[in-house]
């Protein structure tokens, strides 16, 4: 609706702007128009004068007669041009309404888009929200409700809000990417030496799991945001831990390949179906299959920042899985110059 009386705005103007083009020039070309006419006129008078001997000043007939056919040649660019605005007038209304469409089409999508997106953030968010409230109410509720038990729920509203804190930080981040390039700063660094750190940072969560967890990295220069890195190979070594069963086997890897470095996490977890593959980019998909997730909790955002971080950085995430045999996700990023 609000698209709508936009279109036929942005039409109006577009006609009101042609229109005052189209008489301006109408007026000056007519001016320009009469006057050779004008300057025509009086040559052919002083022509007779000296072509007809004997001939004092033009007869009064010829005159009124050569008038007429001024009046009536100047008649004719009038209504010549009146009848070009016209058809100018009706074009512009077609091209107006057109252009506007076509203009507003981007935009148009872009609010609904966004529009999607608040309505799935809002349902997100209202879940564990009412996980809390009701927790809190029932425990209000039994006075004979011992401290251990009470302790009990408030960890579990603790976990709760935990999880809430990191949605809205998934939430901010997100937007932050979606600003584009300006969100970041660009320093040269070795993403080898940045795996690094993040593996010895993600290692007692891995320990927790008894996962194996390796590293093997060489180093590779690109020109990168270093915090949007780092932020993306956890999500991706978090993704991996938080999938794969106790005892499995995760696989890190930084190399380079031709002009490119490759961050590569590879997993031995439960490996996502062909079904969910061309969506777990996607805001909020999260692939349900109870057996893939095994209770593992998120909101489905991590994969989304994820590509949004290595598109910034002119790359782009890959993903090898299938069931069982678990997946590989490749970050190809361009090296530094
Ligand atoms: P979240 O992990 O919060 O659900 P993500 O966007 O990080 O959201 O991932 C989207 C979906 O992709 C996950 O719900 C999961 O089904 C699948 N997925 C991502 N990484 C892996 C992995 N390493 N192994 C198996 N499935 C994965």
């Amino acid at each position: 609706m609000m698209f709508k009386s936009a279109r036929f705005r942005i039409a109006v103007w577009f006609v009101i702007a042609i229109l005052f083009i189209s008489l301006l020039f109408s007026f000056v070309f007519y001016r320009a128009v009469a006057r050779d006419l004008n300057s025509r006129y009086a040559d052919i008078e002083i022509k007779i004068k000296n072509n007809i001997r004997g001939l004092e000043k033009v007869p009064p007939v010829l005159k009124t007669m050569l008038r007429n056919d001024l009046r009536f040649a100047k008649q004719r660019v009038i209504f010549i041009l009146l009848l070009a605005n016209g058809g100018i007038f009706l074009m512009s209304i077609f091209i107006g309404y057109f252009l506007a469409g076509r203009a507003l089409y981007p935009i148009e999508e872009m609010v609904s888009e966004q529009d999607r997106f608040i309505s799935d953030a809002s349902h997100e968010l209202r879940t564990p929200l009412t996980v809390i409230k009701t927790a809190t109410e029932v425990a209000l509720r039994d006075s004979s409700m011992s401290a251990k038990e009470a302790r009990k729920i408030l960890k579990d509203n603790l976990n709760d809000l935990a999880e809430l804190e990191m949605l809205t930080e998934r939430l901010l981040h997100l937007s932050r990417y979606n600003k584009g390039k300006k969100a970041l700063k660009f320093e040269k660094l070795d993403l080898g030496a940045v795996a690094a750190k993040i593996f010895k940072k993600v290692k007692p969560l891995a320990d927790t799991k008894n996962l194996e967890f390796n590293l093997k990295t060489e180093t590779a220069f690109i020109n990168a945001d270093k915090i949007s890195i780092e932020e993306m190979m956890l999500i991706l070594i978090d993704n991996a831990i938080k999938y794969t069963a106790e005892k499995g086997i995760i696989f890190l890897e930084v190399l380079k390949e031709g002009r490119h470095a490759t961050f590569k996490v590879t997993d031995t977890g439960p490996g996502i179906s062909s079904h969910d593959l061309p969506y777990i980019f996607d805001r909020f998909y999260r692939a349900d299959s109870s057996r893939a997730r095994q209770g593992a909790k998120g909101f489905g955002l991590g994969l989304s920042v994820a590509d949004k971080i290595a598109k910034l950085h002119g790359g782009n995430i890959k993903v090898d899985s299938s069931p069982k045999k678990g997946s590989v996700f490749k970050v190809i990023l361009p090296l530094a110059r």
